[in-house]
């Protein structure tokens, strides 16, 4: 097909193209690739538990109990008891009735939307969110309308001029955004969601496991628990190990297991992934001390880079030191590699023009004198 050389070709020629670095280890919060090992900020493992002892045990112990595939659907004969544990577990802990396991964020978000809403409806969505809600949005036949990023007012204005025109509604966002770092006014959306007859959900991929007194996330933390009807989360970033959840009622749960089309035409998870998860929900009790930890760190590498002039964004873990032009910012990522520092460019389409950054996405690995000396280089190889 002549498509795929053309657009290879200009990726090329843009030096947008995107190749894949295979590692040959990767462990707290450091990664090697062709040979040489680096710190790494750009995994999601902020809180280091891909590689701890409880969860890897967890998944041993039960490959050897239940082997390592489930082989079927959760409808055929893939539904292991441990998948209901775990559901019972995470609607524990995210304050929900129930909860449903999917195999991953993508299939979550892009089944859960189509699955509920349909031409006619309308979802309105974060500008910012991530590819799987939009995905689903597109999926579901619904109108998308787009409000500015975090901005209840502008989603205040359009559904007072747009909420009439369609029967069900949806206000869709993440909590803490994967590109900004910042966290969504999650009570405001919640207080519109009720004015305009909507319903709410929230994807917390990048909060679980972090914010909240209990870890919970962004929506305990802003004590909305109750406002959210679709409380979506992830265990593959800060939880170490695989697989997305949604926690919402008894009966949207049993809705989507009669209807949702990527939960129904999937193999389940299997057991030493759901072991993992239910171990990482564990340690997430046990051992609050880790995301004390890292926000602490995060706070400390912002606070450093705030004192010496840099742009940075967001109030999270994820830290993005805003560049402007992309070749600037492949070329500061460039030189922090020579010294050891894994953080990838992230350039537009991705994000707006003239806001090419770096992503630093800190780890309960990475200690204090790590990010000082980042601070310090980034000094050197950035004029601000
Ligand atoms: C990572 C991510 C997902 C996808 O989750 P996977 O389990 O990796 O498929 C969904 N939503 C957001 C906001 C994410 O950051």
């Amino acid at each position: 097909m002549a498509r795929v050389e053309e657009i290879l070709k200009e990726r090329a020629y843009k030096g947008l193209l995107r190749t894949l670095r295979p590692s040959l280890c990767r462990k707290d919060g450091c990664i090697t690739i062709d040979g040489k090992s680096y710190v790494d900020f750009c995994s999601n493992d902020y809180l280091g538990l891909s590689c701890h002892p409880k969860l890897k045990k967890a998944s041993k112990k039960s490959i050897d109990a239940l082997g390592t595939g489930t082989c079927a659907s959760r409808l055929l004969s893939g539904d292991l008891e441990i998948h209901h544990t775990l559901e019972e577990a995470t609607a524990a802990f995210k304050g929900k009735e129930s909860a449903l396991v999917f195999n991953s964020g993508y299939q979550a978000n892009i089944g859960i939307i189509s699955a509920l809403y349909k031409e006619g409806d309308v979802v309105f969505s974060d500008k910012l969110n991530h590819a799987s809600i939009i995905d689903g949005i597109l999926l579901s036949g619904a109108k998308l309308i787009r409000f500015f990023h975090n901005d209840a007012g502008h989603l205040a204005t359009l559904l007072k001029k747009e909420r009439g025109k369609y029967k069900e509604a949806l206000i869709i966002t993440e909590s803490i955004f994967s590109m900004e770092g910042d966290a969504a006014p999650l009570k405001e959306l919640a207080a519109l969601k009720e004015k305009y007859n909507c319903a709410l959900m929230v994807d917390e991929a990048h909060a679980t496991g972090i914010f909240g007194k209990h870890g919970a996330g962004m929506v305990e933390e802003q004590g909305v628990t109750e406002g959210v009807d679709y409380l979506m989360g992830t265990f593959g970033k800060a939880l170490g190990s695989f697989g997305a959840y949604l926690a919402c009622s008894k009966k949207i749960k049993d809705f989507l297991i009669n209807t949702c089309r990527s939960f129904i035409y999937s193999t389940s998870l299997p057991a030493a992934v759901i072991a993992a998860n239910l171990a990482a929900l564990e340690v997430i009790h046990d051992e609050p001390l880790r995301r004390k930890r890292l926000l602490e760190h995060a706070a400390y590498f912002r606070n450093c880079l705030l004192k010496r002039g840099f742009r940075i964004r967001g109030s999270s873990q994820i830290v993005p030191l805003i560049i402007g032009e992309s070749a600037g910012a492949a070329c500061a990522s460039d030189l922090l590699k020579k010294r050891g520092i894994w953080v990838l460019p992230i350039r537009p389409p991705t994000v707006p023009l003239k806001e090419a950054r770096l992503r630093f996405s800190l780890s309960f690995s990475h200690d204090k004198e790590i990010l000082k000396n980042i601070v310090n280089d980034l000094e050197k190889i950035i004029p601000v």
